[in-house]
C-alpha cells in the first residue's frame, strides 16, 4: 500500500535487456519493495531477479570511500576482500583519489585503453568514450558487447545496415511462427519468454532450435536439439529446402536485396541429407521446419548468445538474416530480426559509442567527416581515424607492453574474460588501473585506484533495451557515504585529464549526444522525463516510436538488403581423446553474470547458492558421481572443482557451466579464439575433460 512507504520511483530493472519497468518502494532510506508498472516491454511482469534482486544495492559490501592501493601493499592480484581491503588500500579524499586516478593516464596517449560499462547510463557510456577519443587521441575503448552480440551486430551493419533489432520482441503477438535459436529466454529473457509462450497458447508455431534441452520445449510446436557449433549446416539445409521448393518471395528478393543469386548458388550443395550428419538434426524435421517457416504470414526470428559466441558468430547470424531475407519476413507486422540483448543497457551503450569501431550512433571512426562533426561539438582536436582495439585485443597490448594504463567502469575482466588466468596477467602488468564501481569486485585486486560509484537506483539516467526503447532511470535514493554518481566521477577525471567539461547533469550530456546522433530525432530529456519511454526511431514529438523498421528498404547505400553466403566451420578446440567433452558456459535464471550484484541480493543466493555445472544423467552414472558430488573440469587453459547437477537436457557429450560463480570461474576453461568479424570469444564450445573430483 503507498501509505507504507515514503516514496515510491518508477525506474528500470538493472538486469536483463528486456528493459521491465519497475517501481521501487522505498522506506526510512531502503528501497523495501519492487514491483512491475505498465512499461511496454513487461506490462507489469518482473521475473525474480527485477523483483527480488534488488537488496545488493543496500549490502554492506557496497564501496562507500575512494581508495588507494598503500604503498607497502602485498603483490597485485591477491584476493581482495571486505575483510582484507585495508591490508592492500587505503581511504582517500576524492580530490586525492581523481588526482592520482588522472595522474596514471594524463598524457599517455596510445599506453591508456578503456572498458566502459553496459550497466551504465546511455550518458555515462557516451561521457566514457569520450574520454578516450578526446582525452587520448585512439579508439582503444569498448565493453561487454565484444562478449555478447558483437558478432551479430557485425552481420546486421553488414547485412541490414543497422545494429539493432528490426522488431521488437513484443511483435511475435502478430507472428504465426518464430524461431527461437541459441537463446534460452525461461532462464535468461524470461518476461519476453512469457510473451513466447502465450504466442505458443494461441497456436503460434515456435521453433526452437538449441544444443541443449530448456523450458521452452514444451511450448514448442519443433525442437531441433542440433549438435554445438553446427549451427550454419543446419541453417544452409533449411535454406537449402526453401530454395529447392521455390518457397522463397522472389517479389521481396527483387525489391529490397542484393546477391541472391550467389546466395541461392552457394545453398546448392547444402542438402538436408548431408548436412542431418553435421547438425544430427533428420532431413525430414529440416524439410518440415523450412515449410512451416516459408509458409508462415508472419514470421520472427529471435537469437542469443548460443548463436553469436562461436568462432563463426558472425556467419551464424548471416545465415539467419539470409533466411529472413529469402522468405521477406522483415519490416512487416508480426516480422523481424531480433538478437535478445544481454545487459539492460548494451544496446544503449553501443548506440553511444561505447566500441572500438564506432562513434555514437554506428558512425565509422574512419570516416573524416564523422569524426569532425563530433570535434566541432566537443571543441577538440581530430582523434586517430584507425579501428581501436577490442577488449580481448587490449589484453593482449597489455601482455605485448603496449598498453599500460587503464580505465575499467562496471566490468569485471578478471571473471568474465575468456581464458581469465591470460586477462588477470595482463591486468598485473598494468602499471596503473582505475576501476570505478560499486563492489570490490575480483578486477579490484589489480587495482590501484577505486573510485566508489553508484547502483541504478541511485541516479539519473536512460537506458536503452533489447527492443530499441530508450527509457529513463530515476533515483530512489543517494549514492551511500562518499560513493558518486558515475557520470560525476567521469567529468570530474576529465577535467583533471585537461578536457574542458562542463556538464552540470545527465540531461546536459543527453542534449550533446542529440547533436550528433539521428536516432535520438525527437526524444528529449523532457519528453522521456514525462512519458519515461520512447522507441527510436520516433517520427515526430508526439511518436511514441517504431516497434517495426526496414519496411521500406535498408539503411545501405543502395536501400537493399545483403545476402552473405556462410560455409561450414568447425569450433575452433574440437574434441579428442585428451579432451574428449564440450564445455559450453552460459548463465542461470537467479544469477547475472560475474555475480557481483545477485550474489549479494538475498533471494536470489538462498535459491542459488554454490557453483554448479549440469550433465547428462548418464554422464554422471558413467563417470561414477551422484548428483551433488564434486566434478573436476580441465581444459588446455586450466582446471575448476565444481559440484554436479544432473540434467536431461544437457546432450551426453556436454558439460552446461555457469560462469558467475569465483570459486568455481568458468572462464578459467574457456577458449579466447574469437570469431574474425565480431571479435567475439567462443564461449560457447570447448575441449573439456571431465573427472571424479
Ligand atoms: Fe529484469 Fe530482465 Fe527479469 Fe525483466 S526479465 S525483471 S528486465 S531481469
Amino acid at each position: 500500500d503507498s501509505k507504507d512507504f515514503d516514496s515510491e520511483v518508477d525506474s528500470v530493472c538493472p538486469f536483463c535487456g528486456v528493459g521491465c519497468q519497475i517501481s521501487l518502494k522505498v522506506k526510512d532510506g531502503n528501497v523495501k519493495y519492487v514491483d512491475g508498472i505498465n512499461g511496454p516491454a513487461n506490462e507489469g511482469r518482473l521475473c525474480v531477479k527485477g523483483r527480488f534482486g534488488f537488496d545488493y544495492i543496500h549490502h554492506d559490501h557496497r564501496l562507500t570511500k575512494p581508495l588507494i592501493r598503500r604503498d607497502d601493499a602485498p603483490a597485485k592480484g591477491l584476493n581482495v576482500d571486505p575483510g582484507n581491503w585495508q591490508e592492500f588500500f587505503r581511504e582517500a579524499t576524492w580530490d586525492e583519489a581523481l588526482d592520482m586516478a588522472a595522474g596514471g593516464m594524463k598524457g599517455r596517449g596510445r599506453e591508456v585503453a578503456g572498458f566502459g560499462s553496459a550497466k551504465c547510463t546511455n550518458e555515462e557510456a557516451y561521457l566514457f568514450q569520450k574520454i578516450i577519443r578526446q582525452g587520448f587521441g585512439h579508439n582503444n575503448v569498448d565493453h561487454c558487447t565484444r562478449l555478447c552480440h558483437a558478432s551479430s551486430v557485425a552481420a546486421l551493419m553488414e547485412n541490414v545496415g543497422s545494429g539493432a533489432v528490426t522488431a521488437t520482441f513484443n511483435e511475435i503477438e502478430n507472428a504465426d511462427v518464430a524461431i527461437v535459436i541459441g537463446a534460452n529466454p525461461t532462464e535468461n529473457h524470461p518476461v519476453a519468454a512469457t510473451y513466447f509462450k502465450q504466442f505458443a497458447k494461441r497456436g503460434g508455431k515456435l521453433i526452437v532450435m538449441d544444443p541443449r534441452g530448456q523450458a521452452l520445449k514444451r511450448h514448442s510446436s519443433h525442437m531441433l536439439q542440433f549438435r554445438p557449433g553446427a549451427d550454419v549446416s543446419m541453417l544452409n539445409a533449411i535454406m537449402h529446402v526453401i530454395v529447392e521448393e521455390g518457397l522463397y518471395d522472389q517479389q521481396y528478393i527483387d525489391a529490397y536485396t542484393e546477391n541472391w543469386e550467389a546466395e541461392k548458388a552457394h545453398l546448392a550443395g547444402f542438402t538436408p541429407e548431408k548436412m542431418s550428419e553435421i547438425c544430427g538434426i533428420s532431413p525430414e524435421m529440416l524439410r518440415d521446419v523450412a515449410r512451416t517457416f516459408a509458409g508462415a504470414k508472419a514470421a520472427m526470428i529471435f537469437w542469443g548468445m548460443g548463436v553469436s559466441q562461436h568462432i563463426h558468430g558472425t556467419d551464424n547470424s548471416r545465415c539467419l538474416i539470409s533466411l529472413a531475407l529469402m522468405t521477406g519476413q522483415v519490416g512487416r507486422l508480426g516480422s523481424g530480426l531480433h538478437p535478445l540483448r544481454g545487459q539492460n543497457n548494451v544496446q544503449g551503450a553501443s548506440d553511444a559509442g561505447l566500441v572500438p569501431m564506432f562513434l555514437p550512433d554506428y558512425q565509422s571512426v574512419m570516416d573524416d567527416g564523422v569524426r569532425s562533426a563530433f570535434t566541432e561539438v566537443w571543441g577538440s582536436e581530430d582523434f586517430s581515424n584507425e579501428k581501436g582495439l577490442t577488449v580481448t585485443e587490449i589484453l593482449d597490448a597489455v601482455h605485448a607492453g603496449d598498453i599500460k594504463s587503464m580505465y575499467i567502469l562496471g566490468e569485471n575482466p578478471a571473471m568474465s574474460d575468456p581464458d581469465v588466468e591470460h586477462a588477470r596477467d595482463a591486468l598485473a602488468k598494468l602499471d596503473h588501473l582505475v576501476v570505478q564501481d560499486i563492489f570490490l569486485t575480483e578486477t579490484v585486486n589489480f587495482a590501484d585506484v577505486i573510485l566508489p560509484a553508484s547502483a541504478f537506483a541511485e541516479k539519473s539516467g536512460t537506458v536503452t533495451n533489447t527492443n530499441r526503447q530508450v527509457q529513463m532511470g530515476r533515483p530512489a535514493l543517494p549514492p551511500p557515504g562518499d560513493a558518486k554518481e558515475d557520470w560525476w566521477i567521469e567529468v570530474e577525471l576529465a577535467k583533471r585529464l585537461g578536457l574542458d567539461w562542463n556538464y552540470s547533469g545527465p540531461a546536459d550530456v543527453f542534449a550533446e549526444m542529440k547533436l550528433n546522433m539521428g536516432s535520438l530525432n525527437n526524444i528529449s530529456w523532457d519528453r522521456l522525463e514525462r512519458e519515461s519511454v520512447v522507441t527510436y526511431p520516433s517520427l515526430s514529438p508526439t511518436d511514441p516510436g517504431q516497434p517495426i523498421v526496414f519496411g521500406d528498404g535498408f539503411p545501405r547505400a543502395d536501400g537493399r538488403a545483403k545476402f552473405t553466403p556462410a560455409n561450414v566451420i568447425a569450433p575452433d578446440e574440437v574434441p579428442d581423446a585428451e579432451y574428449p567433452m564440450i564445455l559450453t558456459t552460459g548463465r542461470q535464471l537467479e544469477h547475472w553474470h560475474t555475480g557481483s550484484m545477485t550474489r549479494r541480493a538475498s533471494v536470489l543466493d538462498a535459491l542459488q547458492p554454490e557453483a554448479n555445472c549440469s550433465l547428462h544423467p548418464s554422464t554422471l552414472r558413467k563417470l561414477g558421481v551422484e548428483p551433488g558430488g564434486m566434478l573436476r573440469l580441465t581444459t588446455r587453459r586450466g582446471t575448476i572443482n565444481v559440484m554436479a547437477r544432473s540434467d536431461r537436457a544437457v546432450a551426453p557429450d556436454m558439460v552446461f557451466l555457469p560462469f558467475a560463480y569465483v570459486e568455481a570461474a568458468a572462464n578459467i576453461l574457456t577458449n579466447p579464439a574469437v570469431d574474425p568479424f565480431g571479435k567475439i570469444p567462443e564461449f560457447k564450445f570447448a575441449a573439456v575433460r571431465v573427472e571424479k573430483a
